[in-house]
């Protein structure tokens, strides 16, 4: 183990969404790389906000992308005690202050300022109370929050961005913050650096919006006498329209979990992810976990923000197209017995799983997968346009059904007549059948895609497909014979 220590700080407020998702995903890639500890810590301090089911959601999430984690996870709120032993700390130090301004004087100041075209900011009037003036205070019970009392210097605050290079800030453009509440609860911005420090975290990889914390944050680690750890800000990611995407405006789309349940492959989003704000310097777009892991950079994670291309309201192109190319690799790519694997669940849910698949029937279970996946986009497939391999309860898609079975009336004598020759068959097998079709055709004096395409039409439902001829050896003879004996009824309406 490497001295990295890197961290996953989540506030469970809502569901894992894309964005999360890829900052989890680099700390990982940055821990494995560097042989480091990745600590998973829950940033549960906002009580009101933060749920269980949030919490089970975001942990369900890492573990269906495979994003493992060493330590933890830690619980924001079970560390209260530090985080305000650090504030008393700094009260003694002289680098904070209580501060006894109500919430209708600061308004009343920051409107004014605002009128007056100064700077909004805190004016610094609870900066230099005697003691005798605070105990009075306190005395009569006057609620104080406590501030952080930002250094009174000239120039600029710096910190050197593993992404954006320097950044700077004017001292004087950062106001007193508050780092504990009146009701004595700490705020996030103390509580984060007080966990990053006991956790011994080295590398602080985050988005870019946290970059106004980040300022103040320098400050805390120096009054509270820590190292810096090294910053790295990733860009955010934005919908097509250029809005931040976020769990409140953009809905279930953004969210892990529904790429999970529309049979996504967790490595997959994984790989769109990494490269949705990390350029890996080729052409290269398929990175297995190992690759992934030797591969990936801080210094190759773009500076401009990233563009999630989904367009949420569309059926087919629902999500990001180079996220359904990637997927549709994977899916071509995975090996035989793991494609079964996953298959499994998406057929057990469609009530179309037979435990004949796993036992006498795995090797005719297996070869069907693999006949079938080339033109899926993901798991779910398999149960829908996939779904006439598994049951006799399928339907037929409107459009091949007009094109290759309307439009032939006759096909209601040649299907059943098809189905009454393939009977006889005592071989039945793609050469057989093949043969079989051409010589009917030949016969009638029609175009064997005329057989073809109704035959497609009729068994699968669909209107492309793996060879006809494959198919008509995976659905086997009876299947076949029976779904072509009676064609009349897809006349009926
Ligand atoms: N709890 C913060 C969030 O979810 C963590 C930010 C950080 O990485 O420090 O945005």
């Amino acid at each position: 183990m490497s001295e990295v220590r890197v961290r996953f700080p989540p506030s469970p407020t809502g569901y894992l969404h894309i964005g999360g998702a890829r900052t989890a995903l680099y700390n990982w890639l940055f821990a494995r790389q560097h042989r480091g500890t990745l600590v998973l810590r829950i940033e549960d301090t906002d009580e009101e906000r933060s749920t269980q089911a949030s919490i089970d959601g975001i942990i369900d999430g890492l573990n269906w992308l495979g994003l493992d984690w060493d330590e933890g996870p830690y619980f924001q709120t079970e560390h209260a005690a530090d985080h305000v032993a650090a504030a008393e700390r700094l009260l003694v130090a002289g680098r904070a202050y209580k501060c006894f301004c109500t919430r209708e004087e600061l308004e009343q100041k920051r409107e004014q300022a605002l009128a007056e075209k100064r700077d909004p900011g805190y004016d610094g009037s609870c900066r230099n109370l005697s003691a005798a003036d605070i105990a009075t205070r306190e005395a009569q019970g006057q609620a104080a929050v406590i501030r952080f009392k930002v250094p009174e210097r000239s120039g600029t605050l710096f910190y050197d961005d593993e992404v954006l290079g320097r950044i700077e800030r004017a001292y004087s453009e950062i106001e007193d913050f508050v780092i504990v509440r009146s009701n004595g609860k700490p705020l996030y911005l103390l509580s984060n650096v007080v966990d990053d420090i006991r956790d011994r975290i080295t590398h602080v990889i985050r988005g870019q919006d946290h970059m106004t914390n980040t300022t103040r944050q320098v400050l805390l680690y120096e009054a509270l006498e820590a190292p810096l750890p090294v910053f790295a800000h990733i860009p955010l990611t934005l919908d097509i329209q250029k809005r931040k995407i976020s769990k409140r405006s953009h809905g279930e789309v953004v969210a892990v979990q529904f790429y999970r349940e529309r049979g996504f492959l967790p490595w997959a989003l994984c790989n769109f992810l990494a490269l949705l704000g990390w350029n890996p310097g080729t052409e290269q777009e398929f990175f297995s976990r190992e690759e992934l892991t030797k591969t990936f950079s801080l210094a190759r994670i773009n500076r401009a923000n990233s563009v999630f291309n989904f367009r949420p309201g569309d059926e087919k192109f629902f999500t990001d197209p180079k996220l359904i190319a990637i997927n549709e690799h994977y899916l071509r790519n995975l090996e035989r017995e793991e494609l079964g694997t996953l298959v499994q669940p998406v057929l057990e849910q469609a009530g179309l799983w037979q435990p004949a698949y796993a036992d006498e029937r795995r090797n005719w279970y297996l070869d069907t997968l693999l006949l079938i996946r080339d033109r899926f986009h993901t798991l779910n497939d398999f149960a829908t346009a996939g779904r006439a391999y598994f049951s006799d309860n399928y339907s037929i898609d409107p459009k091949p059904l007009a094109r290759n079975i309307l439009k032939h009336p006759q096909l209601t004598e040649w299907l059943p007549e098809l189905a009454a020759r393939f009977a006889k068959l005592t071989d039945f097998n793609s050469e057989t059948t093949e043969a079989l079709c051409r010589e009917m055709a030949a016969e009638l004096d029609i175009k064997p895609g005329i057989l073809i395409n109704a035959m497609r039409t009729v068994l699968t439902g669909q209107l492309a497909g793996a060879s006809m001829f494959d198919i008509l050896a995976s659905l086997g003879q009876d299947t076949v014979v029976r779904r072509l004996s009676t064609v009349e009824h897809l006349y009926a309406s």
